[in-house]
């Protein structure tokens, strides 16, 4: 090639080489240090509210206060709000404070799992089991003979709770949903994947033995009776439950290099981690900076924890009219990034992917400046203006990045938060880590990924 053909190709074509070979050995393992505490809150923060519990922790830990609508608040105060214990908004507030628009970085802290049905203990042929209602989409096939740990909330009628987490512990006992064997598998390995297993063969093992030899189900009240002398609730209080099962499995570095992190739950909060710690390292920013971790994502943020809720819309109203501000015109000079994960190429199923517009491990975060199905259908599309804008913010921080379409055009989709936001008049584009195997018990992200992503959401909050 003569070099005048070399230096035209520089010049104008988007280049091929990685960009991970950009980072020196510095950043490396300073993305690989920030991504030790990661494995921690993904430890703990089994669910929506269990992230609300080690979000607040950090929050107070690191000087935020509760969030009062009545007192006016200065640049560089840290403040928090939380939304009936499944979502949480942290604020810095800014010298502009929300006059000139604020930022927000939102992600999501549901992940898909198994829930317990309202009525779930039964017995059969001398077995205990839960009924359960898969939450989020799940390949339901993923979620049998693996073990699960029980995570959530029993409200009894006495106005009193009990926060329930077993299974995580190698001491504590686990739970599982069986299959059959091949053996005896004939007829459901004729069936399409799909059909193969439905919601209600999602039953899970949680006892065999009898309490007495009389007639009756006594496997079902020896279970009962164990979980009210360690808890104290009847049946009857699952009604008012919120219990859960999730992988009963630690986070993990992957391969022999460690480059990766293999864990439940990195859908989505590895978004909301990173902007977590972007929030609590922002300073005192220009404008006023919110890191918000929604819940109800993976079930169409529907209900009043979810994004298409106007609690966080409150929560900007009230910090505009504090400062003389209208709340609408606050909103209308705002910017989001939404967090969210998108699928990275696995190599096995290269064919989803169309290779120039989808997500690579360790190529960075990636903007997707839309999700969506078909003809783009139910997604907010961010302009031409925005990309640019977030893109120049990239650049300017040497922030490794990556464009990603979710997969090839009319395969599928998806969708996020994105246009719950836009639709509330405010500038956003979706930008998160890239995941492999999404929405299984065990998914995987890079930590190069996880860092850039911290790194975006912090620039993107200080300039
Ligand atoms: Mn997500
Ligand atoms: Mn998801």
């Amino acid at each position: 090639m003569s070099n005048e053909t070399k230096e035209l190709k520089e010049q104008l074509l988007i280049s091929s080489k990685k960009k991970i070979h950009r980072l020196s050995d510095e950043e490396l393992a300073k993305a690989d240090e920030f991504c030790e505490p990661y494995k921690d809150f993904l430890n703990k923060a089994r669910t929506e509210r269990e992230a609300v519990t080690e979000a607040l922790a950090m929050a107070k830990e690191n000087g935020f206060k509760e969030y009062n609508p009545d007192i006016t608040y200065s640049a560089g105060d840290k403040v928090y709000i939380v939304n009936r214990n499944k979502a949480i908004g942290l604020a810095v507030i800014g010298r502009t404070g929300t006059s000139e628009g604020v930022l927000l970085s939102i992600a999501h802290i549901d992940s898909p799992r198994i829930d317990l049905k309202p009525n779930p203990l039964y017995e059969k042929d001398s077995l205990a089991l839960f009924k359960t209602h898969y939450y989020g989409g799940i390949k339901k096939y993923q979620w049998t003979t693996i073990p699960l740990a029980l995570h959530g909330r029993v409200c009894k009628t006495d106005g009193t709770y009990v926060d329930i987490s077993i299974g995580d512990d190698e001491s504590d006992p686990c739970f599982c949903i069986s299959d059959i064997l091949p053996h005896l598998g004939q007829e459901q390995a004729q069936k399409k994947l799909g059909q193969a297993f439905t919601g209600e063969d999602l039953n899970c093992l949680i006892g065999s033995r009898p309490y007495s030899d009389e007639e009756g189900e006594q496997v079902r009240l020896n279970t009962m009776k164990l979980i009210y002398d360690k808890y104290g609730f009847t049946e009857n209080d699952f009604l008012s439950a919120e219990l859960s099962l999730v992988p009963a499995c630690k986070s993990r570095d992957v391969g022999f290099d460690r480059s990766m992190i293999g864990s439940y739950g990195h859908d989505d909060r590895v978004c909301a981690y990173t902007a977590l710690m972007a929030i609590i390292d922002a300073g005192v920013p220009e404008k006023t900076c919110i890191t918000y971790l929604t819940d109800k994502e993976e079930t169409g943020s529907d209900g009043n924890t979810g994004m298409q809720s106007d609690f966080l819309r409150y929560f900007i109203y009230d910090m505009a009219k504090s400062e003389g501000q209208e709340g609408y015109r606050v909103l209308s000079k705002s910017k989001c990034l939404s967090a969210d994960v998108n699928a990275a190429v696995d190599p096995t199923y290269a064919s989803c992917f169309e290779s120039k517009n989808c997500s690579y491990l360790n190529e960075g975060v990636v903007i997707s400046k839309y999700t969506g199905a078909r003809g783009k259908s139910g997604t907010s599309d961010a302009s031409a203006e925005y990309m640019g804008e977030i893109r120049t913010m990239l650049e300017s921080n040497d922030i490794i990045w990556q464009v990603g379409e979710l997969g090839r055009v009319d395969l599928g989709g998806g969708g996020t938060i994105a246009k719950y936001v836009a639709n509330m008049n405010v500038d956003v584009v979706d930008l998160g880590v890239p995941v492999l195997s999404m929405h299984a018990p065990f998914e995987i992200v890079a930590k190069v990924d996880v860092y850039m992503a911290y790194l975006a959401f912090l620039h993107f909050f200080v300039g």
